[in-house]
Parts: structure tokens; C-alpha cells; sequence
């Protein structure tokens, strides 16, 4: 994808668990994160008697003695009466847990999102294993990979702290009043079930979450408890509810700077995705595997955390040409084929 022109509203990014002021009562922290992507922005919104936080973070020691100097720092004074998760990925919903053994504070989300995350957290199945092993079977990995990524099943639990047991239920459209301003609910799809999204007029800005990022584009997988599912046209599908907001919003993204260009950005993202499909079909001329095209479509060496998500994006890209009627999908031998003819 060709580097686009953004505006950003910083000029660097702070560094690890430092603080700055996006505007008076609207605090951004940045946390870092254990992967190639190295860090995530999370949002502290002042409200009337306390912080509204948004995302709490991945579950690691350095996130956890992080927000412990927050709390007597930059943050002393106010209790965190709300904890908002974008959505229930790790690096988001990590540590909403254990903040909230440590305040009397709401949990706000989407029903799909907690749905997802308490269904994760608690999951310890053996059917979870034997899906796996079929999903990445029919994908035409080796055993032996498949093996290493049924391992993987833990890895939520691992980076996440118990999902709470309840929550406040958020809607598309639902309007929050967040220290006299309000904040508009929006949800997208395609890279969470049930993404949410803020925005707020009076101040001209939108958190993001995941769903609009600046440098990289959202994750959109196909995961194994879903096989046929198709995340890439929820995607195409949600990312036109921005276009009604005004051209200078600023956007708050979890990962990189603010910035301004949103329709510029989803613009960039809807193009990024076209071309990744014409890869695909063009992968698809002859019945190819879920690894062959993985392997056209990501012609680096993957350590096994990047081969699950490039898998999972390349079976998104797949799905959508299923759903669109440009390939046909069979099962020979246990393996999926996908193919033009
Ligand atoms: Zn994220």
C-alpha cells in the first residue's frame, strides 16, 4: 500500500507509559506491547467525579506497573468510575479485569464483545482442540505447525485477566455523557464482532479503536470456530459509517498517531483490501491450498504468531471471493481448494 499523506496532530509518538494531553480532559497513554506491533493507545476521559478509561491494555507486568504510577500520578485524585473496551482483543481487554478489582467502576461494551472475550476466557474444552486441528488441517499445514498453533489456544487466557462477569451494554447509536460531552456509539465489524467506535462532535475527534488505523490495516481473520465466516465483507461493509463525519476530525486510533484524513485512510484501507483480492484470485487460477496462497500473499518467513494471523487473513480474502462467486471452495482429502474455474 502506497505510505499515505496524513496529517498527524503529533509529531512523535510519546514514549512508553507516558502521558499527553490530547485536549484539557482527555488524556493519551501509551502502553507497550510484547509483539512487532510494540505498543497500544489507550484514552483517559476526565468525567465529572471520576476517569472514564478506554481499553485497559494487554496483561503484562510492564502494562500493570504502568497504570500502578498512573494512579498516583497524572490520574491521582479522580476514582475510574467506567471502563469502556473497544473490543475483546487482548491488547484492549486485557487488564479491564484487574482494574476493576481495584475500582468501583462500570464496564461498558458491546454484547458480541463481551460475548466473545468471556466466552474465550472461560473456554477450556477439548472441542476446541479438535477444531482447531481441523481448521488448520484443511488449511494444508504440516502437522507438526498444526500442532504448535493448537497450543495457541491458551494464549487469550494468558494475556488477559478474568472477564468481568457483567457489563453496560452498548448500542449502535448510543450516546454517552463523558464529562458534560457527548460521545457517539458507533460499531463496526470485520476485525471484532461488535467493534466500538466514539465519536464526538463537539470536540471534532472519533476514537477509533482498531477499526481506522493509520499505518498498518486492521486485522481481519477468519478463525477456526468459524470456518466460513466472512469478516472482510462485515468490514467493507462497516467502514462507510464514517463517511458522514466531517473532513477535519481527528482521529484517535489504538495504534499510532492521531491524525486527520479519516476518509482518505478508509479510502486507502478499501483499496489495500481490492488488491489483496486481486492477489488472491490470481493465486486461485489453478486449485490452490489455504497455505499456498498464504505463502503468495505473505512471501516472508512467519514465526508462528504471524503464520495464524496470515492465515487468517488469507482465509478472509478467500471467503470474500467465495461470497462473491470468483472461486469455489471443495474439500479433497481433508484439504480446502479454492479455485477460478
Ligand atoms: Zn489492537
Amino acid at each position: 500500500m502506497a505510505r499515505s499523506q496524513l496529517e498527524y496532530a503529533f509529531e512523535a509518538t510519546p514514549a512508553d507509559g507516558t502521558v499527553a494531553e490530547i485536549v484539557p480532559g482527555l488524556l493519551w497513554l501509551r502502553m507497550p506491547l510484547p509483539f512487532v506491533l510494540d505498543h497500544v493507545n489507550l484514552w483517559a476521559l476526565e468525567d465529572d467525579d471520576g476517569w472514564c478509561l478506554v481499553d485497559a491494555g494487554y496483561d503484562t507486568e510492564a502494562i500493570r506497573g504502568i497504570w500502578q504510577e498512573l494512579f498516583a500520578g497524572p490520574l491521582a485524585g479522580r476514582p475510574v468510575t467506567r471502563i469502556l473496551a473497544t473490543h475483546m482483543h487482548p491488547d484492549h481487554i486485557g487488564l479491564a479485569g484487574w482494574l476493576l478489582e481495584r475500582c468501583s467502576a462500570e464496564f461498558l461494551t458491546t454484547q458480541a464483545e463481551w460475548l466473545a472475550a468471556r466466552m474465550l476466557w472461560l473456554d477450556d474444552s477439548d472441542g476446541l482442540l479438535e477444531v482447531y486441528d481441523r481448521f488448520y488441517s484443511r488449511a494444508g499445514l504440516e502437522q507438526a505447525v498444526v500442532e504448535e498453533l493448537k497450543q495457541r489456544r491458551s494464549a487469550y487466557r494468558q494475556a488477559v485477566t478474568p472477564v468481568p462477569p457483567s457489563f453496560h451494554r452498548l448500542h449502535e447509536g448510543d450516546v454517552l455523557t463523558i464529562g458534560g460531552r457527548s460521545w457517539q456509539v458507533m460499531i463496526g465489524q470485520g476485525h471484532s464482532p461488535e467493534h466500538v467506535s466514539l465519536y464526538c462532535r463537539e470536540l471534532g475527534m472519533l476514537i477509533a479503536g482498531d477499526q481506522v488505523l493509520p499505518r498498518i490495516s486492521p486485522n481481519v481473520s477468519v478463525w477456526p470456530s468459524s470456518p466460513e465466516a466472512d469478516p472482510l465483507g462485515e468490514f467493507l461493509t462497516s467502514l462507510p459509517m464514517f463517511a458522514p463525519l466531517p473532513d477535519d476530525v481527528l482521529v484517535l486510533p489504538s495504534h499510532g498517531r492521531p491524525f486527520r484524513g479519516l476518509a482518505e485512510r478508509v479510502a486507502e484501507l478499501v483499496a489495500h483490501h481490492d488488491d489483496r483480492l486481486d492477489e488472491t484470485l490470481a493465486a486461485c487460477r489453478r486449485p490452490a491450498t489455504v497455505r499456498q496462497v498464504t505463502t503468495a500473499l505473505f512471501p516472508r518467513a512467519l514465526d508462528r504468531h504471524q503464520t495464524m494471523f496470515a492465515v487468517g487473513e488469507t482465509v478472509a480474502h478467500l471467503n470474500r471471493l467465495v461470497a462473491t462467486g470468483d472461486i469455489g471452495r471443495s474439500l479433497e482429502k481433508g484439504v480446502w481448494r479454492f479455485s477460478a474455474d
